[in-house]
C-alpha cells in the first residue's frame, strides 16, 4: 500500500492532457485541490492510529498474494467484504463530507472482472486472463482508476448505432494487429484526471448491430489522445478559523480522439451481450457502493440539521424530532438494505460476489427519492441566515467584529466562534457550487432514477407476488407457493 504523499508525486509524473476554463492544467493545479486531498485520505487514513479501529474494513487480504492491501484494490470473496467496502465507504465518506472518489474504478474492475470470466467460459476468449494480468500489477502497486461508462448519448430516442453521429456513444473505429483504436467522449467521468487508468465500458444493453460499441478497455488517463476537460468545484477552506480540507471533485468529459488500446488492456470486443451486462453489473456494484455513501452522505446532513438545531436553540422542540426521525429513517434504511443485499450476494463465474440485485437498487433509489428533502430539512432548521452570512473578511475587520459576534448569539451555551463556524459551514455545505455538484451526484450518480426503476421491476418475479393475491382472491394457482424474496438467514 502506498501513502498519501506516493500518490501525490504519481499524479505529478503524469502527462498534462487536463483543461480547464481554456487552459491546459497542470495535476498540481489549485482548483483541483479539494478532489485530490479526497484520494489521498484513502491511502493515509488505512495507516492513521486514528482511524485503526477501522483498519480492516479500509484494508483486505488478496486472495491472489495474501498480502494486505488497500480494499479499493481488492475483488469482493464473500459477503464479508461486501459489507466491509458499504462499512468502509460511509466512515470514509463522513471524513470528506462528501463522495470518496475511488469506488467508481473499484466497481468497474469488479464488474469487469466477472464479466470478462463468463465471456471466457460462453466464447473462449483470453479476456480474464489479460484482465487479471492488468488487475495483479493494480492490487500490488494500490493503483487508481476511474470509470468512463456515460456516453455523451446524443438524440436520447435513438440507439448508438442510429445516431447521425456513431461517435456520440464511445466505438471501436479500426482493428489493428496489435490492438483496437477507439473514439467518441464519456461524461461526467468522476475523479478521471487524478487516477491513473479510465476503465471505458458501455452504458446501456446493445444490440447485434452494436458490436463496435461492446467494447471494454483501461487506458492511462494520460495517454495519447485522451484530452480531459474539466469541471471542479471544491469546499471553501476557512480563511481563519482553521478546518480539514479542503475536500472537493472532480469530474472530467473525457474525450477519445482515436485513442490506440493494445490487445492486454481489452476486456470486451464485440460480444455485445456482455456489453450490456457489463453496463448493467457495473450499475450494480455502485449502487451497492451507494449504500454506504448515501447514509453517510445523510448523516452529514442529519449532523448540519442537529447541530442548527442547537444553534438555534430549538433542540428538542417536536417539529426538529420529526424532522431527524425523518432522515434517521432514509439512511438507515438505506444502510440495513445494503447489508441484505450483501448477504443475500451471489458468486460468480470469476470468484467475485455479486450483491442482490434488487435490494442494492432500492437502497439506491429511496436514497435518490430523498435526496433534496436531506437539503429542505436543513434549510427549515437552519432558518435564513447561511444564504447571507457576512463574508469571512467582515469577521476579520477589527471594526465590525463585536457587532457580527454580538449579532449572531442565538442560544447562549454556543460561543459566537462556534456559531460562525457552524453557520459558515453549513453555508458551503448546502448553497456552494460544491453542494449544488453533490445533490446532482446524489441523484444521478449510478444511474437515473428511472434506470434504479427498471432494474427493480427487471429483477422482480412479480408472477409470484401476483400469485399470493390470486389465492387470497380465490382464483386457481397451477404452482405451489413459492416466493423468492424471503432473503438469506445468515448461519450467525
Ligand atoms: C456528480 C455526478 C457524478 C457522476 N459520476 C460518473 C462517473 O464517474 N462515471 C460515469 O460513467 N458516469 C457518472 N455519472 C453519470 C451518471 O451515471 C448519469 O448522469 C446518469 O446515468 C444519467 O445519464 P445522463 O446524465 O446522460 O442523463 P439522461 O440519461 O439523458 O437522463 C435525463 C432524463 O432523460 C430520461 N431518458 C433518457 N433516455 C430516455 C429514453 N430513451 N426514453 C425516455 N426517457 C429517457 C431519463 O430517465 C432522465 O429523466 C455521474 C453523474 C453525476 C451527476
Amino acid at each position: 500500500m502506498i501513502t498519501g504523499s506516493e500518490y501525490r508525486q504519481r499524479l505529478n509524473k503524469m502527462r498534462r492532457n487536463t483543461y480547464m476554463d481554456g487552459e491546459l492544467i497542470g495535476r498540481d493545479d489549485s482548483r483541483l485541490e479539494g478532489a485530490v486531498n479526497v484520494i489521498a485520505k484513502t491511502y493515509d487514513m488505512p495507516t492513521d492510529p486514528e482511524f485503526k479501529e477501522y483498519e480492516d474494513v479500509m484494508t483486505a487480504t488478496s486472495h491472489l498474494t495474501g498480502e494486505k492491501v488497500n480494499r479499493f484494490c481488492h475483488l469482493h470473496q464473500g459477503p464479508t467484504d461486501l459489507l466491509a467496502k458499504q462499512k468502509m465507504i460511509r466512515v470514509y465518506c463522513h471524513q470528506v463530507g462528501g463522495c470518496i472518489i475511488r469506488c467508481m474504478g473499484m466497481d468497474a474492475t469488479t464488474a469487469n472482472d466477472v464479466v470478462s470470466s463468463e465471456a471466457d467460459q460462453k466464447y473462449g476468449t483470453e479476456y480474464h486472463k489479460r484482465f487479471m494480468k492488468w488487475f495483479k500489477d493494480f492490487q500490488d502497486n494500490d493503483r487508481t482508476a476511474s470509470c468512463a461508462q456515460t456516453d455523451v448519448k446524443g438524440d436520447r430516442s435513438q440507439r448508438p448505432h442510429q445516431q447521425l453521429d456513431p461517435d456520440l456513444y464511445v466505438h471501436k473505429v479500426e482493428t489493428l494487429s496489435d490492438g483496437i483504436v477507439i473514439r467518441g467522449a464519456k461524461v461526467n467521468n468522476s475523479g478521471a484526471p487524478l487516477e491513473e487508468w479510465i476503465e471505458v465500458i458501455p452504458t446501456r444493453m446493445l444490440t447485434k448491430e452494436e458490436g463496435d460499441w461492446a467494447i471494454s478497455c483501461v487506458i492511462p488517463s494520460d495517454a495519447d489522445g485522451v484530452k480531459q476537460v474539466l469541471s471542479g468545484s471544491k469546499f471553501n477552506k476557512f480563511q481563519n478559523l482553521g478546518e480539514p480540507g479542503p475536500y472537493g471533485k472532480v469530474h472530467s468529459t473525457t474525450i477519445f480522439d482515436n485513442v490506440f488500446v493494445p490487445w492486454e488492456h481489452v476486456f470486451l470486443n464485440g460480444e455485445y451481450e456482455l456489453g450490456g451486462r457489463l453496463g448493467l453489473l457495473f450499475a450494480l456494484f455502485h449502487r451497492h457502493s451507494y449504500t454506504g455513501c448515501k447514509p453517510a452522505l445523510i448523516d452529514v446532513l442529519l449532523g448540519a440539521a442537529a447541530l442548527m438545531a442547537e444553534c438555534n436553540g430549538i433542540e428538542g422542540k417536536g417539529h426538529v424530532g420529526d424532522k431527524l426521525a425523518e432522515m434517521i429513517s432514509v439512511s438507515e434504511l438505506c444502510y440495513g438494505t445494503g447489508i441484505a443485499a450483501a448477504i443475500n450476494a451471489t458468486k460468480s463465474a470469476s470468484g467475485t460476489y455479486i450483491p442482490d440485485i434488487l435490494y442494492s437498487n432500492v437502497s439506491r433509489r429511496h436514497a435518490g427519492l430523498h435526496v433534496f428533502r436531506g437539503y429542505e430539512i436543513v434549510a427549515d432548521i437552519a432558518g435564513g441566515l447561511p444564504a447571507s452570512i457576512p463574508l469571512e473578511g467582515d469577521w476579520e475587520n477589527k471594526e465590525l467584529r463585536p457587532f457580527l459576534d454580538k449579532y449572531i448569539m442565538r442560544n447562549p451555551k454556543v460561543s459566537a466562534e462556534n456559531q460562525h463556524r457552524a453557520f459558515r459551514w453549513v453555508e458551503d455545505m448546502a448553497l456552494s457550487a460544491a453542494a449544488g455538484q453533490n445533490m446532482y451526484g446524489q441523484l444521478h450518480g449510478g444511474g437515473s432514477p428511472r434506470m434504479e426503476q427498471i432494474a427493480i421491476l427487471g429483477g422482480y418475479d412479480m408472477e409470484r407476488t401476483k400469485n399470493i393475491a390470486k389465492r387470497l382472491a380465490g382464483i386457481p394457482v397451477d404452482e405451489k407457493y413459492t416466493f423468492n424474496r424471503l432473503g438469506t438467514i445468515p448461519n450467525l
